[in-house]
């Protein structure tokens, strides 16, 4: 269970603003569509969230930590990231892809109960008949789910997810969409999502975040930011 507060971040690539004086606070077991126009900043928010950047000013906390003085592993407890395209190669097993999650809890060596750990998220995702698979040799859509599962097998409190449906059609969209919801409840996550789809977005979140040209346009329940001119 962690609460997260964004306070007053800005972030530039160079001379160009692309995040402007964002502030947010995201409470605990909550499950938060971050959607808005190409360009946005929306990656960018959520990369400053896991500290693979860094703002030019302002302040992000866990609770009570400032994000800023913790250390890569320690972030790496806290927060798991499922990257956009994350077409990487993994020339190894789906359960050892998995098992990477576990690597910010104890270093090179596994023991058990991360073997148990493991299995447990492949189940609860239907994965478990790909475990022994190549993770390279699967379907787009089948690797976006693994990234997920290894996400969960980090067992954080926060997780952020950037556009993970993206390349899956509708039928996994939805799958994928339940799937995370069921685990951020059962589990108690904070889950951040970056989705590109609206209706996706208020059908699964309970709070929906706009951001346009680097600024909060609009945020609360589904049903509130969709009115909005
Ligand atoms: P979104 O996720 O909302 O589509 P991003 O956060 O990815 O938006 O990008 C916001 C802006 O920052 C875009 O205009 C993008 O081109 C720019 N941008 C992203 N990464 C870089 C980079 N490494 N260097 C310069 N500009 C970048
Ligand atoms: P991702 O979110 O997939 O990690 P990036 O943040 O690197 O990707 O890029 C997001 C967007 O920013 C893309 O549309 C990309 O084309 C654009 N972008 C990336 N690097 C730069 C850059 N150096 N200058 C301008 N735009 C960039």
């Amino acid at each position: 269970m962690v609460n997260i507060n964004v306070k007053d971040i800005c972030f530039s690539y160079s001379s160009t603003k692309i995040l402007e004086n964002v502030s947010v606070d995201f409470d605990s077991s909550s499950f938060v569509s971050i959607v808005g126009p190409n360009g946005a900043g929306k990656s960018t928010l959520l990369k400053c969230m896991n500290k693979i950047l860094v703002p030019n000013s302002g302040d992000i906390h866990l609770d009570e930590c400032n994000l800023q003085k913790m250390e890569r592993m320690e972030v790496a407890r806290n927060l798991a990231y499922v990257p956009q395209n994350s077409k990487r190669v993994f020339p190894t097993t789906v359960f050892e892809t998995v098992l990477m999650g576990r690597r910010p809890h104890l270093g090179w060596f596994n023991s058990k109960n991360d073997t148990e750990k493991v299995w447990q998220v492949l189940e609860e995702m239907g994965l478990e008949d790909l475990a022994l698979r190549n993770f390279d040799e699967l379907s787009g859509g089948q690797q976006q789910k693994i990234l997920i599962a290894r996400a969960l097998a980090q067992d954080t409190g926060v997780i952020l997810l950037d556009e993970p449906t993206s390349d899956l059609d509708i039928w996994h969209q939805l799958d994928v969409m339940e799937n995370v919801k069921k685990l951020v409840k059962k589990r108690n996550v904070t889950a951040l999502m970056v989705v590109h789809d609206l209706n996706l977005a208020s059908k699964y979140s309970d709070r929906i975040l706009m951001l346009k040209d680097g600024k909060i346009v609009a945020a609360g329940d589904p049903s509130s930011v969709m009115t909005i001119d």
